[in-house]
């Protein structure tokens, strides 16, 4: 039975929906200003977001900051500019530490849109999300970084290739100076026996937010020595 189609149940979806909007009400992600309709971010902190339009102009400063630091030449996108108290600090947060996967998923979307709008992201084979830890993806129930891989298929039809796994549990890097996160971003990746071969591929490494770029480097590393033809890597945001 598909209820999706059914012409009783749709409007007995909504009513329940409406039921439950008015006992618990929905509330913006950012702010915390009560929200209508099912967004999870209002039209006001969404007008405050800060672009950067790095996925349409080449040679962006974090296309030449991780080009320096892996010494790849490297396609790179971050949808926005990370700022603690702003949209992308309070979306973080809540992925990582308040159990909202619903919105990495959505900041997944928000980058999917970016992506297909670009014609010199067209022609990758794989999107390939940052792992956590097995321990620390269990406490939190998910991994954002893949939570945002499958919204960015929602917008930018693409293969998800889980292909890196991480091998030892690192401290966080939110809670890390700038060279002591070098030093724990050092060697923690491998790749998983079980993935596709990745030789000759075009891939693009997924992930929420490029600080130092220790971690990134650390990916493009281990994707470098498996035979990957071209690294692209897109984030939700770039900063602090
Ligand atoms: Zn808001």
């Amino acid at each position: 039975m598909n209820f999706s189609k059914n012409a009783f149940f749709v409007p007995f979806w909504d009513f329940l929906c409406s039921i439950w909007d008015v006992l618990m009400p929905r509330k913006c992600a950012v702010c915390g200003q009560v929200i209508d309709g099912r967004t999870l971010v209002c039209e006001s902190c969404l007008s405050q977001v800060m672009y950067t339009d790095f996925a349409l102009l080449p040679s962006n400063p974090i296309e030449q900051k991780l080009h320096r630091l892996t010494g790849t030449p490297l396609q790179a996108m971050a949808l926005c500019v990370y700022t603690h108290e702003g949209f992308a600090g309070r979306v973080v947060e809540a992925f990582k530490y308040h159990h909202r996967c619903d919105l990495a998923l959505w900041a997944g979307e928000l980058v999917g849109e970016e992506l297909s709008k670009a014609e010199r992201w067209k022609g990758y084979d794989y999107i390939i999300p940052i792992p956590l830890h097995p321990s620390r993806e269990k406490e939190r129930g998910y991994n954002q970084a893949m939570q945002m891989c499958k919204g960015i298929v929602h917008k930018y039809p693409i293969e998800i290739n889980e292909a890196l796994e991480r091998c030892s549990r690192t401290t966080a890097q939110a809670h890390l100076g700038r060279s002591e996160r070098w030093e724990n971003a050092e060697g923690i990746f491998s790749l998983k026996e079980s993935c596709h071969t990745l030789v000759g591929k075009r891939v693009i490494i997924v992930d929420d937010v490029l600080t130092t770029g220790a971690t990134m480097a650390s990916a493009v590393k281990v994707l470098r020595e498996a035979g990957v033809k071209q690294i692209a890597v897109a984030t939700l945001a770039t900063g602090e």
